[in-house]
Order: structure tokens, then C-alpha cells, then sequence
């Protein structure tokens, strides 16, 4: 992570695109191999299980919203999506992935763990004496399977701590915001906020990538701001192609950010600096009613310290080499936000 360094364009085709190793001569990549941007969201329910609309509905809602990929991830059950794609699929602009929801529990915990494309269905295990070790099994069934985890909405039912997570092998990836409503995202009675657990992690020397999505299951109450709507949460991934297998490898790598509204217009991490540029938002239809959103981008550290706070749409962290790591969140004026994956600096 800490050589990277990559440029968004304000598009999702990146054109001019530049990748380089630290301390080695840029190039720009080829045409013909750029890596490109693509939105899309990894939690979704359909009627196979609690959710009120067909996966056909569901898919067209998203291909409607111009999303490029959707994971359906049922509760313990692995919609085909071969005649989804057949129907909705279009290849460098729309794609619908595997998924499941791989939903156990440990007592009255509810421990649900995201497979993403696994190549079976994975029957949950409630094996284990304790929240992480039911975890590690779920987990190893879905490495078993072929398929990537992610762990989901820690803070519902105050299920899963940054204890039970800290040993966690063979899991790269958790939900630091899951647009259900029942989700606790922020915190709350004693609990930490989604935000704290991850920088208790990372503080610890645990890599883990941060994830927004929906976690959709009503689609016929949009209007209806208390239902687990669709549009919540999402991330943009930056991949080679629009292709199962390379999207989620890029979401492994950490290859992309989370957001719930704000849209970057570039990002460059290398060893020495972080440098942010956020696509500033329009608010009003009229020209008399334009208004730009405001913008707060906030750099962080080793125990959740701010290490930079900017009021703008523009900034440019320079790495001091004790930070242990740094990520960025970038707030919008009515609270909507993207968080960018920690850059591990100084180990
Ligand atoms: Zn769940
Ligand atoms: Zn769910």
C-alpha cells in the first residue's frame, strides 16, 4: 500500500491514468490496460431471501442508477445470476456478481459475513466457542469456496468488537458503513462507531479495508427515509476490466473508496504524500438555486488522530513516517461522506 500512488479521473474511464512504484520513473499504462473506475455495491437482498422485490427488479434498480456492478448476497442462499446478466449485463458498463450472505450467529449474536463470488453456495456454521471463532470458520468456508469475505455491520446487535476481529486471519475486508437503518454505524450506549473500531484495528498493526453499502432489502418504499433503502452506501473500484474475478481482486487490494455521496476527482498515494481532489457536488436544478456542497477532508492516524483537518475540495497530506498509517475521510455539508483505505506507513 505505501507505493502506490494512482490518479482518478473525474470520469470513470481514466483516461492519462498513472500508476508508479515509489522511487521508480512514472509511466503512464498503456490504453489498452488502463485501469478504470467502476461503482457498485456489494450487499444486496432479493426476495430469495428478506427482501420485497425479484432479483430482476432489484438489478434493474441499480443498472437504472448507473451503478456498473451489483453483488445479490441473499441470507444463505446463492442467486444465479447467469440470466440476470443475460438480460441486464453490458459488458465494460453493467455487471451482476455472485454473492451471499453468509448469516449466522454466535448465542443471540448475529454474525454475517459477505461471500463474494464464491463458486457454491456456503451453508453458515455456528462451530466455535466464541464470536471469533464462529467467524473463522464462516470465513474459511468462504476461502474454501472460492470466495472473498467481508464482514458485515459489526455494531447490529452489538455483534462483532475490534477484540473479535483483531485475530481474524484470511480477511481483508469489513463494513465501516452498511446503509441498513438497524445497523448502529455511529455507535451509540457505550459501543465504539464503525470509524473508532477500524482505527483500534489499525492502530494495532491490522490491515483491514473499509467498505459502504447498502444492504438493501426494500425497494417499494423508496420514498420512505426509515426502510433499508437501495443508494446508500456504495464503493468505486479500480480495476482492469469489468470482470467478476478482477473486481473482486481489486476490492481485496484496496483498490478502491467508500462512499455515501462524495465522488473523488482524483487520489494519489505514495510514500511521501496523499493527495485528494473531491468532485464538488451542485446543489439545485435552476442556476439561481446553484450552490456548491461544502467539503471537510480529514487525514488520520495511529489511534484515530487527526493529523490534518482542510475545509475544501483540495489537499495534499505530506507523510511524516510515524503515522503508523493514514486515511482520509472527506465529509459533504449534509454529512454524506467517502472514506479512503489506509496507506501503512513507517513499517
Ligand atoms: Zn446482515
Ligand atoms: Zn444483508
Amino acid at each position: 500500500m505505501k507505493s502506490r500512488r494512482l490518479l482518478l479521473s473525474s470520469s470513470l474511464l481514466c483516461a492519462g491514468l498513472y500508476v508508479v512504484v515509489a522511487g521508480q520513473p512514472s509511466s503512464p499504462a498503456p490504453a489498452a490496460s488502463a485501469l478504470r473506475w467502476f461503482k457498485g455495491n456489494t450487499h444486496t437482498h432479493t426476495l430469495n431471501s428478506d427482501g420485497d422485490s425479484s432479483p430482476d427488479d432489484v438489478v434493474r434498480w441499480y443498472r437504472d442508477h448507473k451503478y456498473n456492478f451489483l453483488v445479490l448476497t441473499d441470507h444463505n442462499y446463492l442467486t444465479s445470476v447467469d440470466g440476470l446478466n443475460a438480460l441486464h449485463g453490458a459488458d465494460d458498463k453493467f455487471l451482476v456478481v455472485k454473492g451471499e450472505e453468509v448469516s449466522s450467529g454466535f448465542q443471540s449474536r448475529p454474525l454475517h459475513i459477505n461471500a463474494l463470488n464464491p463458486d457454491r453456495l456456503v451453508p453458515p456454521s455456528r462451530e466455535g466457542s466464541t464470536v471469533a471463532a464462529v467467524l473463522q470458520n464462516n470465513v474459511d468456508a468462504i476461502r474454501m469456496a472460492g470466495g472473498v469475505p467481508h464482514i458485515n455491520h459489526p455494531n447490529f446487535g452489538w455483534a462483532i468488537t475490534a477484540d473479535d476481529l483483531a485475530g481474524l486471519r484470511n480477511n481483508k475486508l469489513f463494513e465501516v458503513y452498511n446503509g441498513h437503518p438497524m445497523v448502529n454505524n455511529a455507535g451509540g450506549s457505550g459501543h465504539p462507531s464503525l470509524e473508532q473500531t477500524w482505527d483500534t484495528l489499525l492502530s494495532r498493526g491490522i490491515l483491514l479495508f473499509g467498505l459502504a453499502t447498502d444492504d438493501a432489502h426494500e425497494f417499494k418504499k423508496l420514498d420512505d427515509l426509515s426502510s433499508s433503502r437501495p443508494g446508500m452506501g456504495w464503493v468505486m473500484v479500480r480495476a482492469e476490466k469489468l470482470e467478476a474475478k478482477a473486481i473482486v481482486a481489486a476490492i481485496e487490494r484496496g483498490d478502491f473508496y467508500a462512499s455515501t455521496g462524495v465522488e473523488l476527482a482524483a487520489y494519489e498515494a505514495t510514500a511521501t504524500a496523499i493527495t485528494l481532489k473531491v468532485k464538488p457536488r451542485l446543489w439545485g436544478s435552476q442556476p439561481s438555486e446553484n450552490m456548491w456542497a461544502g467539503y471537510r477532508i480529514t487525514f488520520i492516524g495511529k489511534g484515530g488522530a487527526v493529523l490534518q483537518e482542510v475545509e475544501g475540495t483540495d489537499a495534499t497530506y505530506t507523510v511524516k513516517g510515524s503515522e503508523g498509517y493514514v486515511r482520509a475521510r472527506i465529509t459533504q455539508s449534509d454529512g454524506k461522506a467517502a472514506w479512503t483505505q489506509p496507506v501503512v506507513v513507517g513499517r
